[in-house]
């Protein structure tokens, strides 16, 4: 069932009765090409574009819980391409890319909005790191401007300017970077997976893996044991336990991040606006809601919920350059398990345990990944070589001293 407007015309006066489930149930077979373990953004685009660009189509994706239960359904919903390193930068503006075409590739709203993403400037110093971040971004093909202080004022003047400790001095505005309306994006990946051949298995949990002679045979779950010729981690959050399930250690913790939705506006908010210093972004859901973020919780955890000292600093930050937001009261949080790598960038690489194939480590910013992600990650496993962009993010950095730390901040994960 391909959508059009005229589909929807056609329903509208008909009571709705010709939509069909858009993914099968189906139960799994013995034996597939590819298992992809974890039905989030990353795995399902993954077997999307295996199916698709690369003609494997004998696929299972294994979720132990339901599509869009992980970090895709609860992330703040913000992509970007703004980053600075070689290694990242064309990497980030290849998703970019991929979300501008989205919608006509998979034939799914997945209300994808350019509405710009504005860091804002604090210091001379800050200016000067933007600087060079702007150009960076522009010699790999991406879009980026420098704003004075009138210039962000222009757009969003409600903003303290005089703040005295976080004076607001301009901004890096990408005006290609916004929102994407985030689980629609899993269930467009998997309507699409599922319409090329792709068997999409939700409550099925993966529990240990079948290694014979350090090659991985398969996987073993809640519906018994399924055979693979290559078994393809994205679990997100839960990469170091299923990783520990085949004896391996990951450069990676675990920590939980909150998100939060303020009840409904008028619009206010013209786009994304980040405050770096404060570690605070804000944007406005469509139905008129203030969706935002801050850090982690400072301790490794895989419990789905945060504390509270985590909500009084987000909401201080935030009151910090948008006194306005005092006024509004907050109506839902909650938190998901994020995958913390020690330099604050991914990995999509095999293991050294022959057949299993690792996609993890995405920090606070995997969302804006997905499409990208999923297609180095369907390259690699189809010709079991990497992807031209992410030939960086590799497992064994850390022992060749190759780290890709954007911030220069170290193996702090909070600071990534
Ligand atoms: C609050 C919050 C805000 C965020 N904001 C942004 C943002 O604005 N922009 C951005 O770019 N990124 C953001 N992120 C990060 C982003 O959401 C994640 O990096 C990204 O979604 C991770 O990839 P995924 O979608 O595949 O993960 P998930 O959706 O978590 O998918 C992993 C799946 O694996 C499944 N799984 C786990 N264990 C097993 C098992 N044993 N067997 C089978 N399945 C298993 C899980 O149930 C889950 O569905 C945010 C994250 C959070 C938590």
């Amino acid at each position: 069932m391909a959508y059009s407007a005229f589909k929807v015309f056609k329903e509208a006066i008909t009571g709705h009765r010709g939509w069909k489930p858009v993914w099968r149930t189906p139960e799994p077979k013995k034996e597939y090409d590819i298992v992809i373990v974890g039905g989030g953004g990353h795995g399902l685009a993954t077997a999307h574009y295996l199916a698709s660009q690369y003609g494997i189509k004998n696929i299972a994706v294994l979720e132990k819980g339901w599509i869009g239960s992980g970090n895709v359904g609860r992330n703040t919903t913000i992509i970007r391409s703004n980053y600075l390193l070689p290694e990242n930068e064309p990497f980030y503006e290849l998703s970019m890319k991929l979300w501008e075409n989205m919608e006509q590739d998979l034939n799914y709203n997945t209300m994808v909005s350019q509405r710009g993403v504005l860091n804002l400037i604090h210091s001379d110093s800050q200016r000067d790191v933007f600087t060079r971040r702007g150009n960076a971004m522009k010699l790999a093909g991406a879009d980026a401007q420098l704003l004075e202080q009138e210039g962000v004022r222009k757009i969003a003047p409600f903003l303290d300017f005089d703040n005295a400790r976080f004076p607001i001095k301009g901004g890096l505005l990408q005006a290609r970077g916004g929102t994407v309306r985030h689980d629609a994006v899993a269930w467009g990946y998997a309507r699409s997976a599922d319409r090329l051949g792709v068997d999409i298995i939700q409550n099925c949990e993966v529990t240990g893996f079948n290694i014979e002679n350090g090659v991985c045979k398969g996987v073993e779950t809640s519906k018994g044991a399924i055979g693979a010729k290559k078994v393809a981690l994205c679990v997100a959050g839960s990469s170091s336990k299923l990783m520990a399930f085949a004896g391996r250690r990951l450069p990676i913790e675990t920590h939980v991040l909150q998100a939060f939705v303020s009840e409904g506006l008028k619009p206010i908010l013209p786009g994304v606006i980040t405050f770096g210093i404060g570690h605070f972004y804000i944007s406005q859901s469509d139905k008129g809601g203030l969706v935002f973020g801050g850090d982690i919780d400072g301790y490794n955890t895989y419990a789905q919920r945060g504390n509270l000292p985590v909500v009084e600093h987000t909401c201080e930050a935030g009151m910090a350059i948008m006194p306005m937001l005092g006024r509004n009261r907050l109506l839902r949080m909650w938190g998901g398990l994020i995958d913390m790598s020690m330099d604050g960038s991914p990995f999509i690489d095999k293991t050294d345990i022959g057949g299993l194939y690792f996609n993890g480590g995405w920090c606070y910013g995997g969302f804006k990944a997905t499409p990208a992600s999923g297609l180095c990650y369907a390259h690699l496993l189809a010709t079991d070589t990497p992807h031209d962009v992410a030939k960086g993010f590799r497992l064994d950095r850390f022992l060749r001293g190759g780290m890709i730390d954007e911030n220069g901040a170290g193996a702090q994960p909070n600071l990534h």
